[in-house]
């Protein structure tokens, strides 16, 4: 009875830790995400279909750059660029608000071969961060730009800027405004000190940051990551998508990583760099380095998020310990998986 009881325990908590990853996809060129998405109950066939339809063309721009012999660097951003202009997910158009009523963007790029890096954080103007990011990299001597510098400089290289209005869209808003209404009604009850701090997103799709990491044909990794941080963020608070070693990680001797989640927590874990160390130095496998990082370090600190990890031989994971991630890979000769939560 006793050895049924134990043995019963064991397997609950091998099914609890193996729980928030998926198979290992082999012969993967681009992988992506869209963020941790919305708790299932929040979920309508309407934005499911959306999310997939959007990661999907995202999965086929970087593709086509790849099939045409363009580098990892190029898919990544070309993925990263289709996402940033849909509304449905948190980067460019569609970009959460700070607690100012700002729209302010912060993304990432990272090339696996070179350890060459570029990002940007807090920009305003800038259409598609992620080739601001790029543009850092290859046009500046400079790894990361914030605020107006960084517009301007992405202005200054002919990338395309538009009115900070653009990024703002109806649902981010009644989102913010309807945490300003909750704040508002907390403060008549709170001291002056606890409501300094701003509250902090309860919802899913208050997160929804934007990822993408590929291999191309030279068997060079790249990673990129954009984000409009999360809902209600103190104006000026800078996030973990942009910094290397946090957010974006990319390694030609282990793993292009990009993740997505509470920022804080990836930035004091060093998340992606944390998954390439233990991969690169305790040999472990991607999938094992990331359910360690996501599933065991960061959860036990209390922290929400995901990884997507696709290593030097083309092989595709991701971890999550939230309840869903919007996410897919493309294979080289073309097969799509998506998936939102497990299935
Ligand atoms: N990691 C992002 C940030 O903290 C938010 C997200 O992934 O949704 O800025």
């Amino acid at each position: 009875m006793l050895r049924i009881l134990i043995s019963g325990m064991v397997l609950f908590t091998m099914t609890n830790m193996i729980q928030a990853a998926d198979q290992v996809v082999a012969d993967v060129v681009l992988g992506i995400h869209g963020g941790i998405g919305v708790d299932k109950k929040e979920m309508t066939p309407e934005l499911d279909k959306e999310v997939r339809a959007g990661l999907k063309s995202a999965l086929e721009a970087g593709h086509a750059k790849l099939k045409a012999g363009g580098s990892s660097l190029d898919a990544v951003e070309a993925a990263i660029r289709v996402m940033e202009d849909l509304p449905v997910f948190n980067a460019g158009k569609g970009a959460v608000f700070t607690n100012a009523g700002t729209n302010e963007l912060d993304a990432s790029i990272m090339e696996g071969k070179t350890k060459k890096a570029g990002a940007m954080a807090g920009v305003m103007t800038v259409k598609n961060p992620i080739s601001g990011a790029r543009a850092v990299m290859e046009k500046s001597k400079h790894v990361l730009l914030i605020g107006k510098g960084a517009d301007s400089f992405a202005k200054q290289q002919g990338l395309e800027i538009v009115d900070p209005s653009y990024f703002a869209t109806e649902p981010r808003r009644k989102a913010i405004e309807e945490i300003w209404k909750r704040e508002e009604e907390a403060k008549k009850k709170r001291s002056d000190a606890e409501s300094l701090q701003p509250e902090l997103p309860k919802k899913k799709s208050e997160y929804g940051t934007v990822g993408a990491v590929s291999l191309d044909g030279m068997g060079n990794l790249a990673a990129g990551t954009s984000t409009g941080g999360m809902t209600n963020k103190m104006a000026g608070r800078v996030g973990d998508s942009p910094i290397i070693g946090a957010g974006t990680y990319a390694d030609n001797d282990a793993a292009a990583i990009s993740c997505t989640g509470h920022g804080e927590f990836f930035i004091r874990y060093a998340v992606s760099h944390e998954i390439v160390s233990q991969m690169k130095y305790k040999g472990l496998s991607g999938a094992a380095a990331s359910d360690d990082v996501i599933n065991k370090q960061l959860k036990n600190a209390g922290g929400e998020g995901a990884a997507i990890v696709l290593d030097r031989a083309g092989k595709f994971v991701t971890a999550y310990n939230s309840e869903g991630l919007y996410r897919g890979c493309i294979t080289k000769d073309g097969t799509v998986q998506i998936k939102i939560y497990e299935e």
